[in-house]
């Protein structure tokens, strides 16, 4: 894939090996398939990448099973392991232009946003990840006279890692980071819709100094390569970013194949509550962002926006004026003006719209949006829901689009019911300057994440991940350090 951008935001020209990496080199499938990558601001075929089958995921858990035996894994003293990560992430760093303009182009998120936010916590988490390799320590353990016990984490050996679309540079490195940093092997899927990024990465690997096999890329879909790596006898742990729905295939997958270990980061519906005493524009900006963010396509989107009777109407209108203001522009993620892009897909699109059109027929009030906004792109307005009604479906379901649904509430014992009320359990915000109430508030809610005056903000030292159906385990800070390797206790006759 090779394209030439002369765009006020990015001039230069784009190149990516359309292959699979498996074992440090580029390969073609054995079985020759291909499929189509989408430009959602245009509609249009981008390129055409190579599409794997169960028998590349075989090659590819072959070479990472030789590379964790040889050459990785304990093989490669933890601060060897963390010089890699490191370099990467310098080259990274040196390719950020490149990377943000691949990411801008395959999700169609603006430029900016790509090149500021996605690098800088992509390029941090790899980094952070590097310092880590090192300092993975166990326990000693004091047991019964003449005996001592002491713990190791030791590495699963050959990680799965399947990954969706909505940050799929991000999202690559939550898993790599961690995962290659405590001296795993990976083999990694990319989301079909979005696999740009990841092969770019796989083009520096080698310069890095990874060794052939420690990270293989396979692309193609979901149910094809996705299961294969599910079901693989040999792979002992899979760590999956995506919906409920696959995670559930992930967990039988593994139940019918050799019982590995699963860690699941899935979808949310979060509340995020407004109160009266909260400080006004803070609040706005945050909501704001936590459900327009990423076209909405953010698992931890605030799009339950509970607000406090005696600002509820002011805030609408606010909210309302918010969302008018980012449409801007043609929707373009290389133009200056563009604040807000396009759904990824033509499927997504249709789902956004499908959500929005059941809540105008449910009876909600739009106050701003609830249409498609023009060009041949995946575009769909900003919109605001009002009046709605717990048992609407653009209220108790994930829409994975720009659609909020705001709530009146009265009193902190009712919002923290209705907040409640829902199979997720991934994040949520609370809005107020009462201290007390905002630490009862964030043990109440039943969530993996509480977002206290802001929204949304992950930082790689911070566990993330959810409870309910939201998800299994915890990614970041020192949890991902748990989530990919197996505590060994050594029992010692002293
Ligand atoms: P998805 O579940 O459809 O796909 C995710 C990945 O799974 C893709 O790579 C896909 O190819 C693969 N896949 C599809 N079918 C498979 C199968 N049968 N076996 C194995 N793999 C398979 O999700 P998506 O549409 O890419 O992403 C959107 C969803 O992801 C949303 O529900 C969102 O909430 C969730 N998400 C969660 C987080 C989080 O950290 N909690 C982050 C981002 C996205």
């Amino acid at each position: 894939f090779k394209l030439t951008l002369d765009t006020d935001l990015y001039k230069g020209t784009l190149s990516v090996n359309t292959g699979l990496f498996i074992n440090g080199e580029w390969v073609k499938p054995v079985e020759g398939g291909t499929h189509d990558v989408y430009n959602p601001s245009t509609g249009k075929v981008l390129t055409k990448i190579s599409a794997g089958s169960s028998k590349d995921v075989d090659i590819a858990v072959n070479a990472a099973k030789k590379a964790f035996k040889t050459t990785w894994g304990l093989h490669m003293p933890g601060s060897d392991r963390g010089k890699c990560l490191l370099k990467l992430a310098d080259l990274m760093e040196k390719h950020r232009d490149e990377l943000a303009a691949l990411e801008a182009l395959d999700v169609g998120k603006p430029y900016p946003v790509a090149w500021r936010a996605d690098l800088n916590a992509s390029i941090g988490t790899i980094r952070y990840y590097g310092g880590w390799a090192d300092k993975v320590q166990g326990k000693t353990i004091e047991t019964t006279e003449n005996k001592l016990a002491y713990t190791r984490h030791e590495p699963y050996g050959v990680v799965g890692c399947i990954i969706p679309w909505n940050f799929p540079l991000l999202m690559l490195t939550w898993k790599i980071g961690p995962a290659l940093a405590v001296g795993n092997t990976v083999v990694l899927k990319p989301s079909e819709n979005t696999p740009l990024t990841a092969l770019r990465i796989a083009g520096l690997l080698n310069e890095a100094g990874f060794p052939p096999g420690v990270l293989n890329i396979v692309n193609g879909l979901g149910p094809v390569v996705g299961e294969a790596i599910a079901y693989h006898p040999e792979i002992r742990k899979v760590a999956f970013t995506g919906s409920i729905l696959v995670g559930r295939k992930i967990q039988e997958a593994s139940a019918k194949s050799n019982l590995k270990s699963v860690s699941l980061e899935l979808g949310g519906k979060n509340p995020n509550i407004i109160f009266d005493d909260c400080d006004f524009e803070q609040a706005l900006k945050w909501a704001s962002i936590g459900v327009f963010g990423n076209m909405g396509q953010v698992c931890t989107a605030g799009t339950r926006i509970f607000v406090q009777e005696g600002i509820h109407d002011k805030f609408v209108a606010a909210l309302t004026a918010a969302a008018q203001g980012l449409q801007t522009g043609t929707g373009d993620p290389f133009s200056k003006t563009t604040k807000h892009g396009p759904q990824v897909s033509q499927i997504q699109f249709e789902r956004v719209m499908g959500y929005i059109n059941d809540g105008k027929a449910a009876g909600a009030t739009v106050t701003f949006g609830g249409e498609a906004h023009g060009g041949d792109g995946y575009f769909v307005q900003p919109t605001i829901f009002t009046d709605c009604k717990p048992d609407m479906k653009i209220v108790k379901e994930e829409i994975f689009g720009p659609v909020a649904a705001i709530m009146k509430f009265k009193t902190e014992e009712e919002v923290v019911e209705m907040a409640n009320d829902t199979s997720y359990g991934l994040a949520c915000g609370i809005f107020t300057e009462n201290v007390s109430r905002a630490i009862r508030m964030s043990h109440a809610l039943e969530a993996g994440m509480a977002w206290v005056n802001c929204y949304g903000t992950s930082e790689y030292q911070v566990p993330f991940g959810g409870n309910k159906q939201s998800g299994i385990g915890r990614e970041l800070g020192e949890y991902a350090i748990d989530l990919f390797t197996e505590v060994k206790a050594v029992h010692i006759n002293v």
